[in-house]
């Protein structure tokens, strides 16, 4: 079969290249190969009984435009969903706490509800409240720094361990002094060098949003930057399924390797063959590397230097006469507590249409190396143990779903984006491949969406 672009990879960023390739008037045949039996990858939504439970991702960040674009673009706009809640809670001591108000980024806007807080001790928020008398470290073009000393340069240890790490790093799911300040959070690398102190920087930040606020048109920008869609995060992928006109997609094709052939590639899956002029890669990069065996194995060690970290989801629901859930949307774990968990996220509370009236629906973060191997019973045992330590819960669950992602959560360790640059330079020799998805060019699907709408 002749087909001008392959698209490895059906999960958002292989279909938002198809939609934006097609967009862009690509006149060349597009075909995606995708491995398992359904395309959309780690988005994918269960709707049983009235719960609308995500596998993976359930709300995206607008401060990223990428995905909001293509959601209007789809004809989504009415779909999009704000949080009904946006408290949440560190477990301290055992202890849920309330993040101190005012709390932006790792600034105490707010220093008399900081000084009252017991998350910190005395002596944490003194040094926290002295960030912005703290010089401004001038990195060379090349030199990284890791998010843990940034923070604790800035802020000081006790903000890194009971707040930064366990709400920034664990998005990147890799341990603070290793992830990255480059790849993951150059805006707040950006904002140490503009304004020689993060406490400076919001304060002018607060200064433009006064103004906005004064702006009734405006009132949108104070919501939680993060939002959701009503019928979960698959109607997304199903709207782009159905936009896709010319592209092929075929499923359970597990593609097994690319070869150069002249001016262009061969890619097999089994004992089927696709030829096509462009490639564009769209899996994790340890699958990227298995596949890219007979074009250069320079680009399969580099590729190999990726890592990844395991993660499990089990979302639990519970009646609501056996479970009084705090009104807010869950909790993460601060550094040095003694839980198996690794985050709580209270679904019915932060969202509206996720569990029928009678119900809450739970959903409980699993990262240790420990519990990848557990069984779902097992899981469903740990996490209703530790919720009802920190929660009134009088019963058991009665539904439970569970999703693993082995070594499918990209992390960004310090040097990652010299690295990318490595693999660019390599990928020059090979006109016509891309490399594509969250451990490339960002890790969160408007990042994915962005990096698809830039090579079309
Ligand atoms: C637990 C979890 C929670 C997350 N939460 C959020 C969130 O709330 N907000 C957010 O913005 N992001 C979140 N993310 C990140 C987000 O899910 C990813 O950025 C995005 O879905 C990645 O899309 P992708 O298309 O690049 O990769 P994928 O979705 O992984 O798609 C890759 C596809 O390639 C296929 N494939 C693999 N190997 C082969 C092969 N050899 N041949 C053919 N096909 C193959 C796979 O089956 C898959 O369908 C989360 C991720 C995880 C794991």
């Amino acid at each position: 079969m002749q087909s001008n672009t392959i698209i490895i990879g059906a999960g958002i960023t292989g279909l938002s290249s198809a939609y934006y390739l097609e967009k862009s008037g690509d006149k060349g045949l597009i075909t995606i190969l995708e491995s398992s039996p359904n395309a959309g990858g780690k988005i994918a939504t269960t709707y049983e009984d009235g719960f609308v439970v995500e596998h993976a991702p359930d709300s995206f960040i607008t401060t990223k435009p990428y995905l909001l674009d293509l959601i209007r673009d789809l004809g989504l706009t009415r779909e999009i969903i704000h949080p009904a809640n946006s408290k949440f809670f560190i477990l301290k001591n055992s202890e849920l706490m309330s993040v101190p108000s005012g709390l932006t980024f790792m600034v105490p806007t707010d220093k008399d509800a900081f000084m009252q807080s017991p998350m910190f001790s005395e002596e944490g928020k003194l040094r926290a409240l002295n960030e912005e008398n703290i010089p401004a470290k001038i990195l060379a073009d090349d030199e990284d720094e890791s998010f843990g000393e940034f923070v604790e340069r800035r802020f000081g240890k006790e903000m890194l361990d009971n707040y930064a790490e366990p709400l920034f790093a664990g998005i990147y799911s890799t341990p603070s002094y290793e992830l990255s300040m480059r790849a993951a959070f150059p805006q707040f690398l950006a904002m140490e060098q503009k304004y020689g102190s993060l406490t400076r920087a919001i304060s002018e930040k607060q200064k433009e949003s006064e103004e906005n606020k004064k702006n009734e048109a405006n009132k949108n920008l104070q919501r939680s930057p993060f939002v959701s869609l009503k019928g979960g995060m698959q109607t997304l992928t199903d709207a782009l399924l159905k936009q896709l006109e010319k592209t092929t997609i075929i499923t359970d094709c597990k593609v097994t390797s690319v070869e150069k052939l002249g001016d262009i590639y061969r890619i097999s899956c089994g004992d089927k063959t696709y030829d096509a002029s462009r490639v564009i890669i769209t899996l994790p990069a340890h699958a990227a590397a298995e596949i890219l065996c007979e074009i250069s194995n320079d680009l399969v060690e580099e590729l190999a230097t990726f890592s990844s970290n395991s993660s499990r989801i089990l979302t639990l629901a519970y009646r609501k006469e056996d479970c009084e859930l705090p009104g807010a949307t869950g909790y993460v774990i601060a550094r040095g507590e003694d839980t198996m968990l690794s985050a709580s996220t209270w679904s019915s509370k932060k969202w509206n249409h996720r569990a029928p009236e009678t119900h809450h629906l739970v959903r409980c973060f699993f990262s240790k190396p420990e519990v990848m191997k557990l069984s779902k019973d097992e899981l469903v045992m740990i996490a209703a143990e530790e919720l009802s330590k920190l929660i009134p819960i009088a019963g058991n669950p009665v539904k439970s779903w569970l999703n693993s992602y082995p070594n499918l959560l990209p992390q960004y360790k310090v040097g990652h984006l010299q690295k990318l640059d490595r693999v660019r330079t390599l990928l020059e020799e090979f006109p016509g491949i891309q490399l594509l998805g969250a451990y490339y060019d960002g890790i969160g699907m408007p990042d994915c969406v962005k990096q698809a709408k830039g090579i079309a």
